[in-house]
């Protein structure tokens, strides 16, 4: 059984045949970074972050490039309102989702290139596209890409030219020979600082959007990749558009295309108009980060994400149902090292799961098997079967790895997130214990002044103890 992928190219599900067999070439249209990256803005890392760790664990090398988009009509708008350089803006809230990405446990890309950093190769792509006869210079300073040269233009989305309106980039360019023409290069408009454009053979300008993905991709991945993802909001005109460049070129480009869903609120499509609510970081402060994850990574990804206060409940339960497993396996029969939960290939993991991943990434019939296990887990827990806890543990830890939320894993590991290593753990777990051992003794001794004192210096320091008939538990606080 291998890897099978929507492609939204021939709209069909088919195998990902790899160019090169055990080698993954994967482009991502990443972020432009003009404001605060919002839930709908995670989206798209975190279904391709799942697809990279799927075939990583199916014995893949995956290369996965992510752009930044980070010169644009928006963000030279915002920056001059607000009164900042146009690249420190974009560079603040470039940091600002590389935060809520690793927030979120989204493993950075193998690469993560900038338009502004590749002038020079698109200045070659537009030449080759002029020679060829597919672009010609407007009036304007502009370089246009000329629909009516390629007679596939339109073959992603299936539409015919006479048909397909003009793409939402069209800013009614007088010096364009068809209105569904578009802008590959862009001469400065008046107002624009010096520092937004190049000197190219055309005259000053900056890159189009369509036309930074068409050389990026190209040069961090060759003539020809695997696949190439974004949201499902792109494909038009933007994808249709790089493919239509790359094409003209004589590229062959993607061989698979695949597209995610949106995040939706009360059945909309997230926008501006929805406020700050929903900015990643403002959520953070009063969702775990791991349940944020579950409610956005645990829907197939071509499915929409309704986000919700119930979402988030519903996420909440399922995220505890599965840390609680895990904690209470440890107690019992210690924690099962990392390296053999992530050495667990599709030789080990349930057949069940493989299937589901491998078809299509089916994300609910693969959790649908975790809770199999997790049930086992809890029976073998409640009738003390120490190897067959050990057994659920390895299992429903490895196969909630490949989602990215193993509970016991880096991102998740301690408070908030916070990231303490195994070492810093154990060293905690050392002092705690030997706090709460005096809070024992105090107690035998009837000297309860003291036990309340060791209690609260323990909540101080944020470490919530919880007294059970199998003696005291502890967790830090705001833990979920
Ligand atoms: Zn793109």
């Amino acid at each position: 059984m291998t890897l099978r992928l929507y492609d939204s190219a021939t709209r069909s599900v088919r195998p990902l045949e790899p160019l090169q067999p055990g080698k993954v070439g994967i482009y991502l249209c990443g972020a432009t970074v003009q404001g605060s990256p919002h839930i709908g803005h995670m989206r798209s890392s975190l279904a391709f972050d799942v697809l990279a760790r799927w075939l990583r664990r199916t014995g893949h090398e995956v290369t996965l490039i992510r752009n930044v988009t980070d010169i644009d009509d928006k963000i030279l708008a915002k920056s001059a309102e607000a009164g900042d350089p146009w690249w420190a803006w974009a560079y603040r809230f470039e940091q600002e989702f590389t935060t809520a990405y690793d927030a979120l446990g989204i493993g950075r890309p193998t690469y993560e290139p900038r338009a502004t950093g590749h002038v020079t190769e698109m200045v070659e792509f537009m030449e080759r596209l002029l020679q060829r006869g597919h672009a010609y210079r407007g009036e304007s300073g502009n370089v246009y890409f000329d629909v009516r040269s390629l007679p596939e233009y339109g073959s992603l989305t299936r539409q015919a030219l006479e048909n397909m309106s003009v793409g939402e980039d069209d800013d009614g360019e007088p010096d364009k020979h068809d209105p569904r023409d578009f802008a590959m290069w862009k001469a400065p408009k008046p107002g624009e600082p010096d520092s937004a454009s190049w000197p190219t053979p055309f005259g000053r300008g900056r890159p189009g959007w369509h036309l930074e993905c068409s050389t990026m991709a190209r040069r961090y991945l060759g003539d020809d990749f695997d696949i190439h993802g974004g949201g499902i909001d792109l494909r038009f005109p933007h994808h249709e558009n790089e493919q239509a460049q790359s094409h003209a070129a004589g590229y062959g480009f993607a061989r698979h295309w695949v597209h995610n869903a949106w995040v939706t609120v009360g059945g909309e499509k997230m926008s501006k108009s929805l406020g700050n609510s929903l900015i990643v970081a403002n959520l953070l402060e009063r969702t775990s980060p791991a349940v944020l994850r579950f409610a956005l990574g645990t829907v197939h990804y071509r499915s929409t994400v309704e986000f919700s206060e119930v979402t988030v409940a519903e996420a909440t339960g399922s995220w505890e149902r599965f840390s609680g497993f895990v904690t209470r396996a440890v107690e019992r029969v210690g924690e099962v090292d990392a390296v053999e939960v992530s050495a667990q290939g599709p030789g080990q993991l349930p057949a069940a799961f493989v299937e589901a991943m491998d078809d299509d990434l089916n994300i609910s019939a693969a959790l649908a098997v975790i809770h199999e296990h997790l049930r086992a887990g809890n029976t073998a827990l409640a009738e003390q079967d120490d190897v067959a806890t050990r057994a659920a543990q390895l299992q429903v830890r490895a196969m909630l790895d490949v989602l990215g939320l193993d509970p016991l894993a880096a991102p998740w590991r301690t408070a908030g997130g916070g990231g303490a290593d195994g070492a810093e753990r154990a060293a905690l777990d050392a002092l705690v214990a030997a706090v709460l051992e005096d809070r024992v003794q105090a107690r035998k001794n009837k000297d309860w002044q003291r036990a309340d004192a060791l209690r609260d210096q323990l909540a101080e320091a944020g470490v919530v103890v919880e007294d059970s008939s199998d003696g005291a538990r502890w967790q830090l606080k705001g833990k979920s």
